[in-house]
Formats: structure tokens, sequence, C-alpha cells
């Protein structure tokens, strides 16, 4: 397999439709290889996730499934996005308490995010040398952690290029 590339920050015109394609894609692909179920509700949730690459709380979440005049009630989205967590096709931003949709559920990894302070456009990046560090510190220490999070808030590229434009 080819390796990934990294990701980097989307264009805010990109043409979204793909991303999300793929994204539904895959987890299906993933879910059929581990036995595990897509239901409908967890798909839709996994689908409103990937609206945009922007974090989204769950409340954000169930208002788009009700739109329609839908009663989802609130447990059955936490429960659709507890799955799709467990299962690596979403991870909860802590310092946003939002979700946002994985783009490689596909191998085991600890994230870290690159959070826009501006457009809120939140991209996923992966450092081996970063979790091999964090690792080695924490077990010099003899520290059992139950929670990683690497959340760095700032500029993505366009919201830095257009405030440079602005001075
Ligand atoms: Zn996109
Ligand atoms: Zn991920
Ligand atoms: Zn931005």
């Amino acid at each position: 397999m080819p390796k990934a590339k990294a990701p980097t920050f989307p264009d805010p015109d990109h043409d979204h439709a793909p991303c999300r394609t793929e994204a539904l894609d895959k987890a299906e692909r993933l879910c059929r290889t581990t036995g595990k179920k897509l239901t409908n509700i967890r798909r839709r949730v996994l689908e409103t996730v990937w609206e945009s690459h922007r974090p989204i709380g769950a409340y954000d979440i169930l208002a788009k499934l009700n739109q329609d005049g839908g009663r989802t009630a609130p447990i059955i989205i936490y429960r659709a996005l507890e799955f799709l967590m467990d299962n690596g096709l979403v991870h909860r931003l802590a310092s946003l308490n939002a979700f946002i949709g994985c783009s490689h559920p596909e191998h085991d990894h600890a994230a870290g995010f690159l959070i826009c302070k501006e457009c809120g456009s939140t991209v996923e990046i992966e450092s081996k040398k970063l979790n091999d560090a964090l690792a080695s510190s924490v077990a010099a220490r003899g520290f059992a952690v139950d929670t990683q999070v690497v959340e760095l808030r700032g500029l993505c590229p366009h919201c830095n290029r257009q405030r440079a434009y602005a001075q």
C-alpha cells in the first residue's frame, strides 16, 4: 500500500464531496473487514461529522439529523459517536468538545490536531517521533496515561494569508 501523504489544510473552496465519499467508503470497508455494523444511524452521524473539515458538537449533529422533523434522541447520537470513536472513525477534540472525522481510520494512531481559530478548519497530524518522545518521558516518570490530547490552535495557511493581505 502506498504511504498516505500528510494531510494539509484543504483549500476553503475545494470540492468537498469526494472527501466525504472517500471517508464513508473507508468506514464501510473497515466495518466489513472487522465485522462491525455500520448501522443507518452510525452512518448518518458519520456523514454529518464529515459535512466539513470543521469540528462539530454532538448537539449540532443532533440538530442536523432532526432538521426534517426527525426525533432522534441525544443518547442515540452519543452511542453512535461512541461506536465511531471506538472504531477510529471519528476523534473527539477535548478543547472544543466536538468531533472530527478521521481520514485514516484503517491503522492505529495517536492523533494530534491543528485547529484554525479563524475558520475552524482542523487537520489531523501524526508524528511517530512526537509520540515516541512523549511515551519515553511518560515512562521515565512511571506515569500511567489515560488520555493523550495534542491540540494546537492557530491560523491555517489560508487564514494566515488573508490576514497578511489585510494588514
Ligand atoms: Zn474536503
Ligand atoms: Zn485519526
Ligand atoms: Zn483558517
